[in-house]
């Protein structure tokens, strides 16, 4: 990764007018993007200031990628022929996809079949997201660093002996996709031994995830961090680290979410993460690209790592199989390069760390929510998005899971906008989104907390305890 100075390339107020880099392509390339959130808008926008000629398929009427596209299809996303279809009709050369349900489904193996490269996972190199037990495995098997204490288990006995092995300090995942939502950690969602099994119950019988089958693993103590990489099948091309917050609630309480907010720092790692521990990062997500191609499914695409940073190190959470939501609109707003580029280089393999550049910038992005979300959220509630406003604070707006209809943003029940600030300081972009905040108007919960001085500050003190470091 390399991170360069402003004057080194065209201003800010570039990337923030979405212009179109200059590629050196002569025609418009014709690009697949498969998603309707906030990820998406992002990755639709970078496309476009790449000068992409972008076809989207999405399953909400999100306004920001149908305004970017030039064709778009709403559609279930995981239906891969009609997906293929639609992309072969418009000659799309190349795809992206951006959620990881379609992607569990083989839709980059039928978009590949179908002719059109695809800067996106097989579903084979997806279990590393699909298949929590398969990814604990993967690692133990070829001793990749970062791997921690777990037991796979299929029924409640063999829970109760995990449990003996482990103690109750745990972590309870369905092994398939929850959307983030299926993990319980014990003393915070788990007080007791009783409401471990209890809630093992629960997974097994009602197959949460899609089948009856749980990753116990230790429970990890630390900060936690996400660590991105863009990955041709054996190069692995980090970008900066963002800190996402999962938790619904101010001062991280609450249940679990896809996501309420992130951020970056300008020189690619964050207040409580030194360079060192940024590395070790890095080289555990190329020993899993390495460790997935002797398995014989090359992994292409963007891989999200989440890591925890123990006294020890950075340890493995898990792994996507895609760009991260939130983290995706801080990098992808940081991203100087060509990403049509970056997508085609990881699409035929021949990826270089050259590649990709990002602004040596702070990056702040807000999700603004339906009320209720994570418990039972307000959907079909307008949303009020004064977008000129958001504009002039020198704030970027991705919209997410929404839906336009005649002229009017509705909620749905997952989130609706993300709102991003770039600035030199953290406290600078923090201040921009703040101020654009104040233009989106409805029914709706924001964590005003996320990357406010007090709470980086708290987050730099714990860590130095955790390190046994003088405080
Ligand atoms: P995941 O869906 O695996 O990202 O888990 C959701 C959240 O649960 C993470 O962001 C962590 O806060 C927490 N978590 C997951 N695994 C562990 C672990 N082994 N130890 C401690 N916390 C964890």
């Amino acid at each position: 990764m390399r991170f360069i100075p402003n004057d080194h390339i065209g201003d800010l107020d570039n990337i923030l007018k979405t212009p179109t880099l200059c590629t050196g392509r002569s025609d418009k390339m014709k690009v697949l993007a498969v998603g309707g959130g906030a990820r998406e808008h992002a990755i639709v926008a970078a496309l476009a200031r790449s000068g992409a000629e972008v076809y989207a398929c999405l399953k909400n009427s999100n306004p920001g990628i149908a305004r970017l596209s030039k064709g778009f299809l709403l559609i279930d996303e995981h239906d891969v022929q009609r997906v293929v279809e639609f992309g072969r009709s418009k000659g799309a050369e190349l795809a992206i996809v951006g959620p990881e349900g379609p992607l569990e489904a083989g839709l980059s193996d039928g978009l590949s079949k179908a002719g059109i490269p695809t800067a996106s996972p097989s579903q084979a190199a997806a279990r590393i997201e699909t298949s929590k037990s398969f990814m604990r495995e993967l690692l133990r098997k070829h001793h990749v660093k970062g791997s921690i204490k777990f037991a796979i288990v299929d029924t409640i006995r063999e829970l109760e002996l995990a449990l003996d092995q482990l103690g109750n300090e745990v972590v309870v995942k369905p092994t398939g996709l929850t959307g983030g939502k299926g993990v319980k950690v014990f003393g915070e969602h788990m007080m007791t031994r009783q409401d471990i099994i209890a809630y093992g119950e629960e997974v097994l019988s009602k197959r949460i995830g899609g089948s009856a089958r749980i990753v116990l693993e230790e429970k990890l103590v630390g900060e936690e961090f996400t660590v991105q990489a863009f990955c041709d099948g054996k190069n692995v091309v980090p970008m900066p680290a963002v800190q996402d917050h999962k938790r619904a609630y101010e001062g991280d309480q609450g249940p679990n979410t896809g996501g309420m907010g992130s951020y970056s720092q300008r020189d690619g790692l964050l207040p409580f993460l030194k360079k060192s521990e940024y590395n070790a990062a890095v080289r555990i997500m190329g020993d899993v690209v390495n460790a997935l191609r002797k398995e014989g499914c090359e992994y292409r695409g963007a891989m999200y790592g989440q890591f925890m940073l123990t006294k020890d190190g950075p340890k493995v959470i898990e792994f996507n199989a895609r760009f991260g939501d939130p983290e995706a609109m801080n990098v992808l707003s940081l991203l100087s390069s060509d990403f049509v580029s970056i997508c085609q280089s990881m699409a035929e393999g021949s990826i270089s760390k050259k590649d990709a550049r990002f602004l040596e910038k702070a990056s702040v992005c807000k999700y603004v929510v339906p009320e209720g979300y994570g418990t039972k959220s307000l959907a079909n509630e307008v949303l009020e998005v004064d977008e000129h406003a958001i504009s002039k604070e020198g704030a970027l707006l991705y919209y997410a899971n929404v839906n336009e209809k005649e002229g009017k943003v509705f909620t749905t029940t997952s989130r609706s906008v993300g709102i991003v600030g770039i600035s030199d300081e953290i406290e600078g972009a923090e201040q921009i989104v703040e101020k654009a905040l104040a233009h989106v108007r409805g029914r709706i919960h924001v964590r005003h907390d996320i990357a406010k001085k007090e709470m980086l500050d708290a987050k730099v003190r714990r860590m130095a305890l955790i390190r046994g470091e003088p405080t």
